[in-house]
């Protein structure tokens, strides 16, 4: 049966892209070579890096100064790693703290400079996203995390700020135009939006590094990846191949702009229904901080006990991934770029029918 993927990550890829990545595996461009097996030095993964670096710079329309790099060890060593290249022992970083991933970059950064939390919603069980004020114009940089995964919130608008911004984009890069001129950096694991598991896509712009005076080992300093073109190393070769392909579907279905359009008529049609169905409710209630990317929602008061119950329709009708966290419960629809509408559909349609069964 088709099977609905609304996993929160690793994520529904498109379905073009899966077919061609499969082919690369066992048999690349009719070499009789899988790409598995070729020399990240010879001239195919030369090719793919080239086409990942120009279709990201042109979807992303990044000035001269802004590096693309491709990185290992997920988000999670992103956490350290901007800390560890960007901010002086004693220099000043503001955080906000809305979520479990920004509790974690906060945490790590500690561990480098001084970190100012500027604002958190974390006695809310993090449910919407903080005013934000008082952004010290002495911070080196403002840390925020895009888009809220466990929790299903979301950055509508960059907050307007002096400093640079750095943005941990996991879970919603390459969904919707941004300004990049307000960014120093930005980074995301590849495997929510853009790939496989197993490759970081960080876009840094130059006069953020070489102020620190700290040792960085060759491979978490980010200077190496720039003078290197993220080849230092062996790369994660297949996983920057997939992005690639992503990278091409992207722009082949109008990207940021086009990827943003259907984003935002999912998301409306899944939020209208959960709404409007008496036995669902959302679990952000303002309008304005609801994620277009993962959808939280849980039992409305009195239906409680049928949260199983759902989850196994769920189950029986081809819909898979949707529990939400287990720090959340109650569901989470993660109805990333590659989400067709129809998918989206078939849900609302579902908890429609659910519904009118149970209150028959
Ligand atoms: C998934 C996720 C992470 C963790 O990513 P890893 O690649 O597993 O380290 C960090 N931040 C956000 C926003 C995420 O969604």
């Amino acid at each position: 049966m088709k099977q609905h993927n609304f996993s929160a990550g690793p994520a529904i890829l498109p379905a073009a892209v899966l077919k061609e990545a499969a082919k690369a595996v066992v048999n690349y461009q009719g070499m009789g070579l899988s790409l598995l097996e070729l020399s990240h030095r010879g001239p195919e993964f030369t090719a793919i890096l080239e086409e990942a670096n120009a279709l990201m710079r042109e979807l992303l329309e990044l000035p001269e100064d802004y590096h693309v790099l491709w990185m290992s060890g997920g988000a999670s060593s992103q956490f350290f790693l901007v800390p560890m290249n960007l901010l002086k022992e004693g220099e000043v970083a503001a955080y906000t703290d809305t979520g479990t991933w920004a509790d974690k970059a906060i945490k790590e950064a500690k561990a480098f400079g001084k970190v100012e939390v500027i604002a958190s919603s974390k006695p809310e069980n993090y449910t919407y996203l903080p005013k934000l004020s008082n952004i010290s114009k002495e911070a080196k940089y403002l840390h925020l995390t895009s888009n809220n995964t466990i929790y299903g919130t979301q950055w509508a608008k960059f907050p307007k700020s002096l400093v640079p911004l750095v943005c941990d984009m996991s879970s919603d890069f390459l969904s919707r135009p941004i300004d990049i001129h307000s960014f120093g950096l930005i980074y995301a694991g590849a495997q929510k939006n853009l790939g496989p598991a197993g490759v970081t896509a960080v876009i840094v712009r130059e006069d953020m590094l070489g102020t620190v005076d700290r040792h960085l080992p060759s491979m978490l300093d980010y200077r190496n990846f720039i003078k290197e073109n993220s080849m230092y190393n062996t790369p994660p070769v297949y996983p920057i191949y997939v992005s690639m392909l992503t990278l091409r579907w992207i722009k082949k279905n109008g990207g940021l702009k086009g990827m943003q359009r259907k984003n935002k008529a999912k998301a409306a049609l899944l939020y209208q229904e959960i709404d409007r169905n008496p036995l669902f409710k959302a679990v952000v209630t303002n309008p304005a901080d609801r994620s277009l990317m993962n959808v939280c929602f849980v039992m409305a008061e009195g239906y409680e006990g049928l949260e199983k119950e759902f989850l196994q329709v769920c189950k029986a009708n081809g819909m898979s991934g949707l529990a939400g966290h287990r720090s959340v419960g109650g569901f989470r629809a993660s109805i990333y770029n590659a989400m067709p509408k129809s998918s989206v559909q078939a849900l609302v349609d579902l908890m429609a029918d659910f519904a009118r069964k149970k209150q028959a």
